[in-house]
Formats: structure tokens, sequence, C-alpha cells
């Protein structure tokens, strides 16, 4: 089944962009395209990119701690991205899977802590290249799914990142896109239910320009979660256009 929702973009900055780098969202905001954008720019920017971005660009954090306050130094709680104008995070990344050794137990938790603080999560799964080597990707996801998704689905958004596309410049073939998501639609069905029909699935890994209208155009793929193509405004617009 197709998505049932508009078209959502989410730009993921990762450790990248000082202050000039708001010059892009400022592009992005007043292009005023129709397909739903949000940014996900490094924590120091968010007070000033939820300014600058008015409204018409939603703006996010890039993780949280699983905590609302206390002793973690150099950590982030929910409430205090929500205290900053952020309207979403990003939860289970593989890069703070991989670097910061999160398990899906915290990445479940962290989900928790920022839906309680009123954010929207953007929940990420996906296999290594080993892991679809061995046919194990679609095993990979749902344990992923399984362990890392909360008791329901209120304001949860699913990415499907599969590791190996995470910058390469590689993608799945629109196939193995369609398969995996259908794998993806089916699990939250059975769990969910109703909900699990309705959740958003957005792919992630290598989205540019060339290839949004491809890899969008699967079934039960509902917008795409960017990397490197989100900090150039002219390229994320492109991405939204294709969408
Ligand atoms: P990429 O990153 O678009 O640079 O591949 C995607 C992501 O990590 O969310």
């Amino acid at each position: 089944m197709s998505p049932p929702m508009q078209p959502l973009i989410v730009g993921n900055w990762k450790m990248n962009g000082l202050v000039a780098a708001l010059g892009e969202l400022w592009g992005m905001s007043q292009a005023r395209p129709e397909t739903e954008i949000w940014i996900a720019p490094p924590f120091t920017l968010i007070d000033r990119a939820v300014s600058l971005a008015a409204g018409r660009i939603a703006i996010g954090g890039q993780d949280c701690h699983h905590s609302t306050s206390g002793a973690h130094t150099g950590c982030i709680s929910a409430a205090m991205l929500a205290d900053s104008g952020a309207k979403f995070v990003i939860t289970g990344h593989s890069e703070r899977r991989t670097d910061n050794h999160e398990t899906d137990a915290q990445v479940r938790a962290k989900t928790i802590a920022a839906r309680a603080a009123g954010l929207t999560v953007i929940v990420c799964v996906g296999e290594t290249e080993a892991q679809r080597d061995a046919g194990a990707h679609e095993s990979t996801v749902t344990e992923q799914l399984d362990a890392s998704l909360p008791d329901d689905l209120t304001d949860i958004i699913i990415a499907y990142e599969p590791v190996w596309a995470i910058g390469t410049g590689r993608t799945p073939t629109p196939e193995d896109v369609a398969a995996m998501h259908a794998h993806i639609r089916a699990n939250l069905v059975a769990r969910f239910g109703e909900a699990g029909q309705g959740a958003r699935i957005l792919y992630g890994g290598s989205v540019k320009p060339e290839n949004a209208a491809l890899l969008l155009g699967q079934p039960n793929v509902g917008g795409a979660l960017v990397g490197g193509a989100s900090l150039i405004a002219t390229s994320l617009l492109a991405i939204a256009a294709a969408a």
C-alpha cells in the first residue's frame, strides 16, 4: 500500500554547520516548497534555526538523552530540545548506534523520553552490508523495530537507512527498497494494527536529486531522511520537488 500522507523530507546535517550555514536554511524556507521539509541541524544552531525558519520548516535534534535532567555531562535532554523550539528528534541513527554503541533498548528509552517531551520521533533502523550479504537484512530490521519502538506509534516515524548506503553514494535497488519497506509495513501492522498502516516510513541513504524520484516513488516510501545532500538548499529543494 502507498504511504497515506504527503511526502516528508528530513535533512540531517550531522556534525556540519556553523552559523554561516543558516543561509542554506534561509534559502529553503524562502522557497516555500509544496513538500514538507524538516531540518535537524547541530544542537548549537537549533535556537537560531527555529527563529529563521519561522514555522515554515520544522527544526529538530539529531539525538537526545533518555533522562529528563541530571549528571550527564555533554548530553542534551528531550525537554531541552523542546524548550529550544525543536519539534522532532532523530533516535537510533546508525552513526550513533556505531560510534556511541547505542543499543535498541537505549534507542527505545530515548524515543519514549522524546515523546514525553512533546517531540515527534524519527526512529532509524537498517542493516549493515555484512548483514545484507548474509541474507539477514530483514531479520535485522525486525529485531531493531521490535526492540527500539515504544508500545504505540503516536508521533513515531520510521526511517529505514541501510548502513552501507549512508554517505557512500550507493543505494539499494528500487526493488530492494520496496521489499524492505513492505517488510517494515507488515511488521508495523502486525504489531500496531491500523496505526501501523498509517505510519510514515522514510528511506535514507545517499538520496540525491538524481535518484529521489525513483527511490521515493516506491510503495510504502513516505519520504526521505537526507544527509549530505541536505547541506545545500538547492539539492534538498530538488529532492523535495521530486518527492
Ligand atoms: P546520506 O546520509 O544522505 O549522506 O547518505 C543519510 C543519513 O545518514 O541520514
